[in-house]
């Protein structure tokens, strides 16, 4: 789960971590006394969406020269001017993807003079179990250009967990950032904050993209990301309330309320499958074939009719689907409560594409029977491989 910018920046401020002062904005007119809330000279509004690359981003339908999503004003009134133009509209950014994201809420921030930009990530590292501290003096810009044109330029390492962090592991980012004097005393100090922060609250990933020396020679976040690991949000009541439906995929978001697994993706097959192992056979096989998964959905082991009716709706709510393939097997789940899942769904939602179904295991027989005399346009299959060519031939032709 991911938050936005102000809501990272709270919390790095109530870990004692530098931020500047800032007023998040959620409707136009309280943007002139968020604004006049910050002592200035400089005003920075800032777009609040879940993606990175707000700045170089650009707005739909955007004026000639307009600026992206990421605007430095000089006055109250430039500020709140700036905050209501963005307010509504649609920023596209190399994070959002073409269609872009709505801008619900505006980060009216006191400007920072900055000296340095420098780059500072903290994340779970797959490869060594542990938390991984990155760095970079190429701070600002695009961290994925620096790891492909100069990778040597990115500093990572991992922290023991029996030990924690220690102090030296700050002093070697502040050597990496080629931080002096007082400002390797002040990252000792905001490294071990944000490492205790990143284990306090479960994240993932917090990202301080740029973390800058300030023309006073302090450090600062100007910047902040931070996506918490979704399996341990139970454990965190505050870090639930932090999230925002509206940045959330509608269709996983309605999964996630039925307790499915729903991951969308961009092909034209969609898949009901139980078991994620299964659901990722099912995935290669359509591929192998030729066609493309819309979506992963694991609808678990034991399924009910209700939560086999609400896959079977998000899946058709999807306009890219063309065709859908079931594929379960009736272990703990029964073929025939999948049968009759599956017929209450078309019968409820309709069926205006090709539907293959293909069970396997407890009450099989049963199952077919339900399908086979619902009077309904099913295409049945025998095996995985059947199932897959059927269904990719129905939508390809
Ligand atoms: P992003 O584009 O979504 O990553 O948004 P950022 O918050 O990282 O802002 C993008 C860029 O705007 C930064 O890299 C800075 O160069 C600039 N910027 C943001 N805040 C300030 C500020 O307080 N003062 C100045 N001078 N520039 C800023
Ligand atoms: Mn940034």
């Amino acid at each position: 789960m991911n938050i936005h910018e102000y809501q990272a920046k709270a919390l790095l401020r109530s870990y004692g971590a530098p931020v500047s002062d800032g007023r998040p904005v959620l409707r136009a007119e309280d943007a002139k006394t968020a604004a006049g809330e910050l002592d200035g000279p400089l005003w920075v509004v800032k777009a609040q969406i879940h993606a990175g690359g707000r700045g170089k981003g650009h707005f739909k339908e955007a004026d000639a020269g307009e600026k992206g999503g990421v605007r430095l004003t000089k006055s109250v009134e430039e500020a709140a001017q700036e905050a209501k133009k963005m307010l509504g509209r649609t920023l596209v950014t190399h994070q959002t993807g073409p269609a872009g994201k709505t801008v619900n809420r505006i980060y009216i921030e006191d400007g920072s003079g900055i000296e340095t930009e420098l780059y500072l990530a903290i994340l779970v590292d797959r490869a060594t179990s542990r938390i991984a501290f990155v760095c970079s003096t190429e701070g600002g810009m695009d961290i994925e250009e620096v790891a492909a044109h100069t990778p040597e330029k990115i500093i990572t390492f991992s922290v023991d967990p029996a030990t924690g962090y220690q102090a030296f592991h700050g002093r070697r980012i502040a050597f990496a950032l080629g931080l002096t004097g007082n400002q390797v005393k002040q990252c000792v100090a905001l490294m071990a904050t944000l490492y205790r922060l990143f284990t306090d609250k479960d994240m993932e990933m917090l990202e301080i993209n740029p973390l800058i020396v300030t023309d006073k020679g302090d450090l600062k976040c100007l910047d902040a990301k931070m996506g918490f690991d979704g399996n341990a949000i139970y454990r965190h009541a505050d870090i639930a309330a932090l999230r925002d439906e509206t940045e959330e995929d509608p269709k996983e978001l309605a999964a996630s309320k039925f307790d499915l697994n729903y991951i969308a993706l961009d092909g034209e097959i969609g898949c009901m499958v139980n078991g994620a192992g299964l659901a990722m056979a099912t995935m290669d096989i359509i591929k192998l074939y030729g066609a493309e998964p819309a979506n992963f959905l694991d609808v678990g082991g034991g399924a009910t009719r209700e939560k086999v009716t609400e896959a079977f709706k998000i899946i058709t709510s999807d306009p890219n689907v063309k065709g859908i393939l079931v594929n379960i097997f009736g272990g703990i789940m029964r073929c025939d409560v999948i049968a009759e899942g599956v017929i209450a769904a078309v019968t409820e939602v309709g069926l205006k594409v090709p539907l293959v179904v293909r069970l396997e295991g407890t009450n099989v027989e049963l199952g077919k029977d339900i399908i086979r005399n619902s009077g309904l346009n099913v295409i049945a299959a025998d095996n995985l491989s059947d199932a897959a060519q059927k269904i990719v031939k129905a939508v390809k032709g």
